[in-house]
């Protein structure tokens, strides 16, 4: 917001600094020559756009161009010569050449006149100044007419001096002379360069590239508001000729002629091409610059992107806008930024939530997953991605059966449709194998929703194996056999149990081996009851010794002993029970009384279950007894 304010201050004090009292330096007396700015004045054009305009007549002998250096005046109106001012040094910049070709021409009421030729020592009334005259210069020099052949003489502005005679041809406007020659009915003729190939720009607006920096926005307006003045004046001509015959006729003109002089004036005002007021076309001025050089008024270039407004080139475009629609534009483009740096604002501050939800759940253990409808993973943490051992791409836009083993893959699908269907929350324990060691997660699983639609489901699984075997150890020990500190039966069918559901579900294997001592009624007769219960603990203590930590024993009779071989093929069973049952036989317990033992060993089978396995260890071991004892039978 802070951002904003200074941005919409800064526009605001920025325009607001800039001259808004303006003085415009015409180059001549009051005329239809400037009517575009009378109207922009008296039709309110520089008012709508905050801007008082003085319009001084050309009242004293300082050039145009040294007005606008010495700041007298802000805006003046110049000829093609400011192309020669501005290699000469002076900042200028053309806004617009309102007179697309200029009114400058020779006129003669000699009738021997009849060819550029026939000037051959004839006087010309021309002003000395070489650069205002280059066109007419160009015209004779064109024709074979040099200045040595002629008989230049000053300029006295009075067509008297035509009429009289004191001149054979006088350097004139199109626009004023012959409306007074016309009045009088005096037949003259003219020699217009433009008809020579001569066509200069005239009554270019002017102002210093100075004043542009320090007033862009006043500087286009008052432009903009110049040529809607002209277009007004060309359009409504009498009526423009009345206001200056009003209220700016400092020459006493009448209005008739000022209806002509608008006449003639708007042909040299409008151009033929685009129809538009004020172009500058850079090969028209590249021309104009030639033909300086080649009259040696100039030997230098000259940029003309420094000498040609830059507003001028788009022109169309600009024009088009009037004062309201410029000012909904600015408003459209202050609400434009407005929206920008609040959507900037907005996604930075998603992405900063982003940034930290995702800190949060990559901190978390457990793993948080999300998959869409069709069950592709659309994003995971850390712990999931660790678990999976896979990078971010290999899991997104995958399903579990392209991630995980086959047989997870299954039991994930089946309980994420249940999710999908019921649309609630589901808890639910998922084994799940790593590094040979199986895992018990728990799972909760619920709709992943976006605007109240369904787009997925979002699971969060906890290993909570160590709990499951806390839980596990605790049960077991109030299930634990008092004399010999193993588990008991009641022990050993829950674990049986829980080995015949994994091995259902993840074909996770394992062996039992169930041993009896033998003929131990006998330790008990001939040794006494204490004595048996020594060799009860005694077998048990060697057994614990040799099994793994993940193997169990259990005490599931008298002297009937289980052990439990989680993850174990046959081979490997035997050859730890056979080892256990040799060590139980060298040890000597009662002396020169060895204790063996009866065995019966298997491995899981596709189709058991609990009773089936027992049953089954249970006739292996009686067939050791059977068959001699101290053996081991495996199936
Ligand atoms: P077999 O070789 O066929 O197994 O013969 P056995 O004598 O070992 O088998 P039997 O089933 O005939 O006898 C088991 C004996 O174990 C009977 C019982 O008194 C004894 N016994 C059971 N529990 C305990 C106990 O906790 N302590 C002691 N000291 N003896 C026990
Ligand atoms: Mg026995
Ligand atoms: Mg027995």
């Amino acid at each position: 917001m802070k951002i904003l304010f200074i941005l919409f201050m800064l526009i605001a004090s920025l325009y607001s600094n800039e001259k808004k009292n303006l003085t415009l330096q015409l180059s001549w007396l009051n005329q239809f020559q400037f009517a575009g700015y009378y109207i922009a004045k008296e039709k309110g054009f520089y008012k709508d756009v905050g801007l008082n305009v003085t319009l001084n007549e050309l009242n004293n002998k300082i050039e145009l161009v040294d007005m606008i250096k010495e700041e007298k005046a802000d805006f003046a109106i110049g000829r093609s010569s400011l192309l020669l001012d501005k290699i000469n040094g002076y900042d200028i910049v053309a806004l617009g050449a309102i007179f697309q070709h200029s009114p400058l021409m020779l006129l003669t009421t000699n009738e021997e006149i009849k060819t550029i030729s026939d000037f051959k020592n004839k006087k010309i009334m021309i002003t000395p100044d070489a650069k205002f005259t280059a066109s007419i210069m160009a015209m004779l020099n064109s024709n074979g007419i040099y200045k040595e052949h002629v008989n230049m003489i000053t300029h006295s502005f009075n067509i008297n001096d035509l009429i009289n005679k004191k001149t054979d041809l006088m350097a004139s406007y199109i626009s004023n002379e012959p409306i007074l020659l016309q009045e009088k009915g005096i037949k003259y003729k003219i020699f217009h360069p433009k008809d020579y190939g001569f066509d200069f720009y005239s009554d270019i607006l002017f102002t210093s590239s100075k004043f542009i920096k320090n007033n862009p926005t006043t500087t286009k307006n008052f432009y903009e508001a110049s040529l809607k003045g002209w277009e007004y004046a060309l359009k409504n001509k009498a009526e423009t000729a009345e206001i200056i015959y009003k209220k700016y006729n400092s020459q006493n003109k009448s209005l008739i002629n000022l209806i002509k002089e608008g006449e003639i004036l708007e042909k040299l005002i409008i151009n033929e091409n685009d129809n538009k007021i004020g172009c500058l076309d850079r090969t028209k001025l590249e021309k104009t610059l030639d033909v300086f050089r080649i009259l040696g008024l100039t030997k230098e270039k000259l940029d003309l992107d420094s000498f040609i407004y830059e507003d001028n080139h788009h022109k169309k475009i600009v024009y088009e806008l009037d004062y309201q629609q410029r000012n909904l534009l600015i408003m459209l483009i202050i609400f434009m930024t407005i929206i920008f740096i609040l959507i900037i604002y907005f996604l930075k501050r998603i992405h900063d939530k982003k940034n930290l939800l995702n800190a949060v759940i990559n901190t978390s253990d457990d793993l948080i997953y999300y998959k869409n409808q069709n069950l592709k993973y659309i994003g995971c943490n850390d712990a999931f991605k660790k678990l999976a051992n896979k990078t971010e791409n290999e899991i997104i836009g995958k399903d579990d059966f392209e991630i995980f083993d086959k047989k997870y893959a299954q039991i994930f699908r089946e309980n994420d449709l249940k999710v999908l269907k019921s649309k609630e929350l589901i808890i639910q324990e998922e084994w799940f194998e790593i590094d040979n060691k199986m895992l018990l997660f728990q799972s909760k699983k619920r709709p992943l929703k976006c605007m109240g639609a369904q787009i997925g489901i979002l699971g969060v699984s906890r290993d909570i194996t160590s709990l499951y075997e806390t839980q596990k150890k605790l049960e077991e020990q109030a299930t634990m056999d008092e004399l010999t500190k193993v588990y008991n039966r009641k022990s050993f069918n829950q674990r049986l149990k829980e080995k015949v559901e994994l091995f259902k579900r993840y074909e996770s294997y394992f062996c039992i081996a169930l041993f009896d001592i033998d003929d131990f009624k006998l330790v008990n007769d001939n040794y006494g009851h204490d004595i048996g219960d020594k060799v009860l603990i005694e077998v048990c203590e060697i057994a614990k010794q040799h099994i793994r930590n993940t193997d169990l024993l259990f005490r599931v009779g008298g002297e009937e002993f289980i052990i439990l071989y989680p993850k174990t093929l046959i081979d490997e069973a035997y050859l730890s029970i056979d080892k256990i049952r040799n060590l139980i036989k060298c040890t000597t317990i009662i002396e020169n009384h060895p204790i063996t033992v009866s065995v019966g060993l298997t491995q899981i089978h596709k189709n058991d279950d609990e009773e089936s396995i027992f049953k089954r260890i249970d006739d292996l071991m009686y067939q050791s007894k059977r068959t001699g004892k101290d053996k081991i039978t495996v199936d």
